[in-house]
């Protein structure tokens, strides 16, 4: 199977590619991926994309670019990330269909579900019962509309158009961008510059709200066992750790204190120096998503706890810090 890979310069992208590149399983080594970045086409312009498929029989997509950023890029970007994001999945999906792509797996988000679901957890179904939060509202609108895009193309022309929804991801490869980036790998980036000059330490918010986390290698692995297992067709599969606790199941999911707090334990940071700036905005207080179609397909997937994760994370942003995006 020849595998295009949208988004290989991303923190999802290169997952992706260091799982294949460390997996020994054979359906994998019978695969070809290509990972593509925005230095081979800005997927926003149609003729860009077209080009990428020139001389090129991929038999599979796997779509992860984005204009992708934290809850103060998206803020101040509401209608960029709508825009681009809407472009560069129309194009997208367009160009697959023209081009015979007959399956792909195709990435949404659980920020893009309903501001006020009517209960936690929200599941597959409720993507589209209700309005997003406001702080996301263009990005949200553009990944519920790349999901349309593969129901009707799945139902029209009998694609394998899958959508994969994960939770906050996080891991070596992120964007620590102190300006754009989500939470951990931002706080991550401040607050090591800030043991460094011995400074106080700023959350932004309350920290009250709350969040899942997902190791973006195990989300790799999930978008890996997705595409190749041939049972699978269409729909949409939340990805989020749902460990088993002596037969009942549990959704782990943290404050944004919690994780801080977490961060400063790897950074040595003290806690009494950790203060909160409670002017800047909290986003969506809690956006809960179950993933029990996942969990009933795959019952032995195995989650990076967030401490396991977190401490990876920290320790390869401190060795790669002249490098990480910032
Ligand atoms: P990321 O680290 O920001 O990477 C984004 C990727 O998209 C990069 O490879 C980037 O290429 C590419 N890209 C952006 N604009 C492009 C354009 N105009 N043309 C071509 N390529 C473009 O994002 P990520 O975290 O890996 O996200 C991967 C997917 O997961 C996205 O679909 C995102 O919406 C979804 N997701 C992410 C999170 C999260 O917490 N990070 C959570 C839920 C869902 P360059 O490096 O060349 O710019
Ligand atoms: P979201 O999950 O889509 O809202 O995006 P983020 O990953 O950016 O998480 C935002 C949450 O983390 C909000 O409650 C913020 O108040 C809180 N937060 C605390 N400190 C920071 C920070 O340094 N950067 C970001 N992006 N969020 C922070």
């Amino acid at each position: 199977m020849r595998v295009l890979v949208t988004g290989g310069s991303g923190l999802v992208g290169k997952s992706l590619n260091s799982y294949i590149k460390n997996e020994n399983e054979f359906q994998i080594k019978d695969c070809h991926f290509t990972f593509v970045s925005s230095k081979d086409a800005d997927l926003r312009i149609k003729e860009e994309v077209d080009k990428l498929f020139i001389d090129r029989e991929y038999d599979a997509i796997i779509h992860l670019a984005a204009c992708v950023g934290g809850l103060y890029k998206n803020m101040d970007s509401n209608v960029e990330m709508y825009l681009d994001n809407m472009a560069i999945n129309t194009n997208i999906i367009k160009a697959c269909h023209q081009n015979n792509i007959n399956r792909g797996i195709f990435c949404l988000s659980s920020c893009v579900f309903p501001e006020k679901p009517n209960s936690f957890p929200m599941t597959e179904e409720d993507l589209h019962r209700g309005k997003p939060h406001f702080s996301n509202y263009g990005y949200a609108h553009s990944k519920r509309q790349l999901e349309v895009m593969c129901d009707l193309y799945s139902s029209s022309y009998n694609r394998q158009y899958i959508c994969v929804s994960p939770v906050n991801l996080y891991g070596p490869f992120d964007n620590f961008s102190i300006k754009n980036g989500h939470v951990l790998p931002s706080v991550m980036h401040r607050m090591y510059n800030n043991s460094l000059n011995s400074e106080d330490f700023m959350v932004y918010g309350t920290g009250r709200a709350f969040r899942q986390f997902l190791y973006a290698p195990d989300f790799a692995k999930a978008i890996v066992k997705l595409l190749l297992d041939i049972r699978v067709k269409f729909g949409i599969f939340n990805v989020c750790d749902m460990s088993s606790f002596e037969g009942d199941i549990s959704i782990p999911e943290y404050s944004i204190q919690e994780v801080v707090y977490m961060i400063a334990k790897n950074l040595n940071f003290p806690k009494e120096k950790i203060k909160n700036d409670i002017l800047k905005s909290d986003g969506i207080y809690k956006k809960t998503v179950s993933a029990v179609v996942f969990k009933v397909r795959y019952p032995d997937f195995k989650f990076t706890p967030l401490s396991e994760g977190l401490e990876i994370t920290v320790k390869w942003m401190i060795d790669n810090f002249d490098s990480i995006r910032k």
